[in-house]
């Protein structure tokens, strides 16, 4: 069984800044202040740390659990309105081809599809609403599971298990997202990791975080589904190490699908023909 999941902002769909909206809102109704969420960093933050980020930034001091109860309770009721203004307004967007590729992983039967994301429960699904993707997605994990989104995602493959009464290793999952957070969560609970750069991540942070697999959006979806396993590479996959001995880097591990090597093997032509030109 292969277990897919998905993270939501910039990687389904876009809310158009509902989130924040919401969440400013809901502030302003317990502190006063209207713009918390002015300064704080989102990327890949869990919703569990924004809350609390933002009522801090707001009345200048950490909330109690009451607090942060009463917090989420008005985030949840605002958030169906943002979303509403963000779809009237034409800026709800859902990434491009996601729609094809979830319907295509919900047509198999060796695969499970979820949710691996930085929303409460109740925000995620009111995000999702207007997408009509919602119906993909049977568990996952949620930004109310922790603080760490690899134990959200942890969650999500344990909800999975469950479900599908089987026991999950982790080289069985795999975790697509838009920031290096989604990246760095799913390799440190040592799961596959994919990125589409069309989202909101940093695309240079992105880069570092080293996913196995980085595309702009799900447009095309052959490497997705080679990657995931799903579509045989025709050219095969290669897996190997380097030695980098005059470097600080003493080996680097690479897996290469056929489609990778093609833009290897043309880079390495046209160097190679490049340093005939100089040398005859
Ligand atoms: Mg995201």
């Amino acid at each position: 069984m292969k277990i897919i999941l998905f993270d939501i902002d910039g990687t389904l769909i876009k809310a158009g800044g509902a989130g924040a909206r919401a969440l400013n809102h809901a502030v302003e109704a317990m502190t006063g202040h209207p713009e918390a969420c002015k300064n704080i960093i989102w990327q890949g933050a869990t919703d569990k740390t924004n809350f609390q980020n933002a009522f801090e930034a707001g009345s200048g001091r950490k909330p109690n659990k009451k607090e942060i109860a009463a917090l989420t309770q008005k985030y949840v009721d605002r958030l169906p309105v943002e979303v509403l203004a963000s779809v009237k307004a034409k800026k709800y967007l859902k990434v491009k081809g996601v729609e094809k590729f979830l319907i295509k992983l919900s047509g198999r039967k060796d695969v499970m599809v979820g949710l691996g994301t930085g929303n409460l429960k109740d925000g995620a699904f009111i995000k999702l609403e207007p997408s009509g993707l919602l119906k993909h997605f049977a568990f996952g994990g949620y930004g109310c599971d922790s603080h760490h989104r690899s134990e959200v995602l942890e969650k999500a493959v344990e909800r999975a298990a469950k479900i599908a009464c089987v026991k999950i290793k982790p080289g069985e999952v795999f975790v697509i997202g838009d920031t290096h957070r989604d990246v760095e969560a799913a390799k440190e609970a040592g799961y596959h990791s994919g990125a589409v750069l069309d989202g909101f991540g940093d695309p240079q942070l992105v880069m570092r975080s080293n996913p196995e697999l980085m595309a702009k959006d799900f447009s095309n979806l052959k490497p997705w589904l080679i990657w995931l396993g799903l579509v045989k590479d025709p050219k095969g996959v290669r897996r190997g190490t380097y030695i980098c001995p005059d470097s600080p880097i003493e080996h680097a591990h690479y897996g290469r699908t056929g489609m990778d090597l093609r833009d290897i093997e043309t880079g390495m032509k046209k160097l190679r023909e490049a340093k005939k030109k100089i040398t005859g």
